[in-house]
Parts: structure tokens; sequence; C-alpha cells
């Protein structure tokens, strides 16, 4: 059983084969990135029987100051949806062409708090930000969901896992610079790991500029069998319970 924990399959590159790249995992959890593609996100899940959705504002999509608490109060509206199983992407991107960083932590602490106060689990984007991320997680009680796309530090993963997350695997887990990862990936227990591909973004290292599909969680899912020295059948089985266990589905 494989579970795709973090995909954008209501992308339009998914227009012509939809269906078809939904089958290439058990479940697949669909991440919004804004409030506009939230509901969209919710009727794809409707939908879908294996589509979970999740709804949120992507650090990316950051609004306005003043615009804020206006885009928060929707968010906690959509949250009750009953097609609702999670909040995000929601995080944190100091990449230089993002949205002021001020803003952004704003944004991400007080969805951390909508997904407490409605007890969901979220999935967290992190790029260039571990410190201000491990301070908002310090600063809060422990939480549940994902940190998608992990590529950040043991002492990272440490404090992440102590706050309740689990660590995201995609395919960057398999790329040739990825040593340092799978480095951190070996002390990860078992049940703390899940795997993702992202779709249509991150393709595998081979397929640059080429769109990412679910079929490729078999290039995490190799690399854990790996380190873990299994069978990769026994890694899908593993990360689709721990997945299913945070989100909360049966
Ligand atoms: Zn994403």
């Amino acid at each position: 059983m494989r579970f795709d924990t973090h995909v954008h399959l209501c992308d339009k590159q998914f227009d012509k084969d939809r269906a078809q790249c939904i089958a290439q995992a058990d479940r697949v959890l669909e991440c919004a990135v804004s409030l506009e593609n939230a509901g969209q996100v919710l009727r794809f899940a409707a939908q879908y029987k294996s589509v979970y959705a999740a709804v949120g504002i992507h650090p990316s999509y950051c609004p306005s100051g003043e615009h804020i608490t206006a885009e928060l109060d929707r968010l906690a509206v959509l949250v009750q949806h009953p097609y609702c199983t999670a909040i995000g992407e929601i995080g944190l991107d100091k990449r230089a062409d993002q949205p002021e960083f001020l803003l952004q932590q704003r944004l991400f602490a007080e969805q951390l708090d909508i997904a407490a106060m409605y007890r969901k689990p979220v999935s967290i984007h992190c790029v260039r930000a571990s410190g201000p991320l491990c301070d908002i997680l310090r600063s809060r009680e422990c939480g549940r969901g994902f940190i998608h796309g992990f590529s950040m530090s043991k002492e990272t993963a440490r404090l992440c896992m102590d706050k309740g997350y689990l660590l995201g695997v995609g395919t960057v887990a398999a790329y040739t610079n990825g040593d340092r990862l799978r480095d951190v990936l070996r002390y990860i227990p078992k049940d703390r790991v899940v795997l993702e591909t992202d779709s249509p973004y991150m393709p595998p290292e081979l397929q640059r500029g080429m769109r990412n599909v679910p079929d490729n969680l078999k290039i995490p899912a190799q690399v854990l069998a790996e380190l873990w020295n299994c069978e990769i059948q026994q890694v899908y089985a593993v990360t689709y319970t721990n997945a299913c266990t945070a989100l909360g589905i049966v």
C-alpha cells in the first residue's frame, strides 16, 4: 500500500491523465497552496475516494498585512468542511523572491493555531528557514502531521519529531548530492517517516524540467529500503500506516 503524503494533482499538468496519476498511489494527500486553490482541492477529495484534502496558505501565497486576518478567518471556515483532512501547505520560505518573512512567520504561526484549535494535522513546507521553524515549533504545544520534503539537519529532525511531526521523504533523498540527507534518514526511527513526491514538482534528478508523478514514490521508497535493509514492500507498508495514523484516518 502506497501513500503519497504530498501532491498537487489539481495542477493543470494533470488535466489529460489525472485519474491515471491518482491511481499510481493507493492514497494521496492533495495540498492546497491558497484559499482559491483550497475550494478546488476539497471538490477533488469529494470526487475521488483515495484523495484526502489539505487546505492552507503556502508561504509563497502569503497575503499582504492588511489581508491576513480576513484570509485566516476564511481558512478557519474551510477547515470545518467534511472533506478537509489536514491543514497545508503551510510554512516558511526564505528564498529571495518570497513574500516578507515577518508576515510569513505570522501566517504560519496562526495556521498552526487553527490546526491546534480544530485538531487537524498539518503539512509543513520549510526552505532555508530551519532556525525560525524550530523557534515557532518550540514555542507551541506538540502537533501532528508532516515536515514535507524534509532535508534539514539531524538536530532539526530531532526537534520536529519531539514536537510530534513525521518527516516526509521525497525524490531528493535519491539525488547524487543527497549523502547528508541519507545520513540523517539512517537515524530516523521507522515509525517517524512518510513518503511523498510533491507531484508535479521535485522530479527525479534525471528528469529535471519534467513533471513528477505519484509513481515516483518508488524512488524514496527504494532509498529507505536500502537504509533499512528491507524489501521495498515493507517500506510502503510501514509508511502507509504512519501516514494514516498521523492523519487520523483508517
Ligand atoms: Zn507542495
